[in-house]
């Protein structure tokens, strides 16, 4: 039994093409990637957790794009693994939003609320996106968004700035908030929102193939005073925990050979050892 890497990883999808995801996001993953990756073997999947202590499973019901992710599956999936935390995902547009939130909590035993404003095309200040919110707020269920821009034209760009969560997090301060890949290509703005609210994190998935601004986003966190509020995170299937790690590693390298930013090895190492369940509320 070797070692995990990393202590919690708080961004994986499950999910196979042709079943869970579909057009225009599979075609347009296509264009933009030359492959679907979106299509995950659970035994891969299960292979791939174990480089962390615990990994967060992420269902997505973002059906304007394509991809349903169901709650049921990832309850399945997650069964019976300790090491493993699934996450609900539900569309505050749907008519039964807060009934299907409520049932993934209490029957499923979902434990958290993936979001994705631009992939479901509500707006985060959108009504029915607060009241489902008040859900969330009741349980405590920590909220990872995908607040940062896509490949897929499907999805609706303007929804997607890390600002517009400064109401939500003004509005539910006790509601534990993650905002997913620094909310690239915004990770300044996002540094500047979840260093004024206690509760909110960014997660540094799914940043490794761009090391640029894998860099400049580690040198947001730090500028603005956050780095201890950096969650580690792969994006599983579209980065692994090691790629992540090795992503982070030259960014900070870049940081400092470039004297942006003093970002050391020890930095880095801490960020992989951080305890993000318990941050979240999770243990
Ligand atoms: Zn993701």
């Amino acid at each position: 039994m070797t070692e995990p890497l990393v202590t919690v990883d708080v961004h994986t999808h499950i999910g196979q093409h042709g079943v869970h995801v579909h057009d225009p996001l599979a075609s347009d993953e296509v264009a933009a990637w030359g492959k679907v990756s979106w299509d995950v073997d659970l035994d891969e999947h299960a292979q791939a957790a174990t480089a962390a202590g615990h990994s967060i499973v992420l269902a997505f019901d973002a059906e304007p794009v394509g991809v349903v992710v169901d709650n049921e599956y990832v309850a399945e999936t997650v069964a019976g693994h300790d090491n493993l935390i699934g996450f609900a995902s539900v569309n505050p547009t749907r008519k039964d939003a807060r009934d299907r939130l409520v049932y993934a909590v209490e029957n499923l035993k979902l434990r958290g609320l993936k979001l994705g404003p631009t992939y479901q095309h509500f707006h985060a200040h959108d009504a029915r996106a607060l009241a489902l919110l008040e859900v969330a707020n009741e349980y405590r269920l920590p909220i990872i968004w995908h607040q940062g821009t896509t490949f897929t034209p499907a999805a609706i760009a303007e929804y997607a700035r890390p600002l517009d969560l400064d109401l939500v997090a003004r509005r539910f301060p006790d509601l534990p908030m993650v905002i997913a890949h620094c909310g690239h290509p915004w990770a300044e703005e996002a540094a500047s929102v979840i260093r004024r609210h206690p509760n909110m994190y960014m997660d540094v998935s799914a940043l490794d193939t761009r090391p640029w601004q894998f860099a400049q986003s580690l040198a947001s966190a730090f500028e603005y005073r956050v780095f201890d509020k950096l969650l580690f995170g792969s994006d599983f299937p579209f980065s692994t925990v090691q790629q992540c790690i090795d992503g982070l590693r030259n960014g900070a390298r870049i940081c400092r050979e470039l004297g942006i930013a003093p970002i050391t090895d020890r930095d880095i190492d801490a960020l992989c050892a951080r305890d993000s369940l318990t941050l979240l509320g999770l243990k």
